[in-house]
């Protein structure tokens, strides 16, 4: 039976693009978040929206890039020097999934999804959703040739699964002219075609109040601290007393597990932390921009460039740690020309919400009504909408696409 009122836990684009699609069905919806609405990872990320980048995090590389970790206080991942079990849990799952072979498996799952990432954002905006969203080409820059072999091999295991990806090469000089701010010590850069990106403020606040407009409720500052079943629905424990609903979303992000767990989500979690900032730009970016070798991806925000970087295996909660934005400029110094380092601000911290197969959590969980939305680790934001949509449709009609079924959050 459809319900009629659903509460969603957590307001960042997951949550919301849920509530959202929700509404499409009539269904009464009601969002909480223990911060503000879209201030979880959802605010200082990179926004880009980007099929062809949308794949599975659990590749052999990133084994390369664990010990490095280790032996490199400069490496763009950082691990905790203290002894964390339920990291050491998740790392050796994931390493189980850091074979081309598991990576290809994934990807085909992977491939169902990115085909209809843009029109799941159409949707939203053509209903009305007072956002925009940039058609872009992501220019991935390298130092030469030899360094692009990574994203080579990626890009061509997406082509390989089906996906469509058009990708120039070129040269430093014509890297240059395509992206003035890049230095001579670029050599070679991809230009992958056909992405887009977005202010991931503006749209989530966008969302947040189209939500609102559609006659739902988005509510701050509220947190919740457990979820039951009781009669014939389900009761939310808040901070600030208790909601029923005849079914619950849990979309808290990176803090995911705190609520799933006895709702029988048992595949590892952990929160990848990142960080960004803004920067002055001598003049305005040209487009996303991606240095794989420093892991970080930049967007034009005007006269000045969000700067996003770094993968920390960190509690969600701790404290920005200012030696991490340190690592990312000094990996971008020598790359990126007119940008004044000096005077980083916004400075932010964020957690990924990573699961240790590297495939998002969606749908129902094993107690009836309460549903999961999450585990979408680096990709939430492009991922966003298209699971709120898939979700809204399994909760109001009962249907399970092959694509849902394959995100299995008790699997
Ligand atoms: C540096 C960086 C760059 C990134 N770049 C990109 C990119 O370019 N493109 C892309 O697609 N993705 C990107 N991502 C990933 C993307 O930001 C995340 O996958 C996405 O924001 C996750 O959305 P979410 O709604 O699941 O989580 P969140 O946005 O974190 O929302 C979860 C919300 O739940 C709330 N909450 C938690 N616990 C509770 C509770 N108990 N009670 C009530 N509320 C609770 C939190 O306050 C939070 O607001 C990037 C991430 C980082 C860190």
């Amino acid at each position: 039976m459809r319900p009629r009122r659903v509460v969603v836990i957590g307001a960042g684009m997951v949550g919301l693009s849920c509530a959202w699609s929700l509404q499409d069905y009539d269904v009464e919806v009601e969002v909480l978040d223990r911060g503000r609405a879209g201030h979880g990872a959802s605010w200082g990320n990179a926004g880009f929206v980007a099929p062809a980048f949308t794949v599975p995090l659990p590749e052999p590389s990133i084994l390369r890039y664990g010990i490095r970790a280790v032996l490199d206080r400069h490496s763009p991942v950082r691990l905790p020097v203290r002894a964390d079990q339920e990291l050491a849990r998740f790392l050796l799952r994931m390493t189980r999934h850091c074979t081309w072979p598991q990576w290809k498996r994934a990807m085909a799952g992977y491939r169902g999804l990115n085909e209809q990432i843009f029109e799941s954002f159409d949707a939203q905006l053509s209903a009305g959703v007072p956002a925009e969203i940039h058609e872009a080409d992501v220019l991935a820059a390298f130092g030469d040739v030899a360094a692009a072999a990574g994203l080579h091999h990626e890009l061509a295991g997406v082509a390989a699964s089906g996906q469509r990806v058009e990708v120039d090469l070129l040269s430093g000089a014509e890297a240059k002219a395509a992206e003035p701010l890049l230095t001579d010590r670029i050599g070679f850069a991809m230009r992958v075609r056909g992405q887009r990106w977005l202010d991931p403020v503006a749209y989530t606040a966008a969302l947040a109040e189209h939500v609102r407009d559609r006659g739902g409720q988005v509510t701050e500052q509220v947190n919740v601290t457990g979820v039951r079943r009781h009669g014939g629905g389900v009761v939310v424990e808040c901070s600030d007393g208790r909601r029923e609903a005849d079914a619950v979303v849990l979309a808290n992000g990176a803090w995911l597990p705190a609520l799933a767990a006895e709702h029988g989500v048992r595949m590892p979690q952990f929160g990848g932390r990142g960080y960004s900032f803004t920067v002055p730009v001598r003049q305005p970016l040209a487009g996303p921009l991606y240095f794989p070798g420093a892991r970080s991806a930049l967007a034009p925000r005007g006269d000045r460039v969000r700067v996003t970087g770094v993968m920390e295996f960190q509690r969600p909660d701790a404290p920005l740690d200012h030696r991490a934005i340190a690592t990312i400029i000094r990996a971008l110094r020598p790359l990126l020309t007119g940008a004044d380092w000096d005077r980083a601000e916004h400075r932010w911290v964020g957690a990924r919400p990573l699961s240790a197969d590297g495939i998002p959590l969606v749908g129902p969980s094993a107690t009836e009504g309460v549903y999961v939305a999450g585990g979408h680790g680096m990709w939430g934001v492009t991922l966003g909408p298209l699971t709120g949509r898939m979700l809204a449709e399994h909760i109001a009609t009962g249907a399970t696409p092959a694509e849902l079924a394959w995100l299995d959050p008790t699997r």
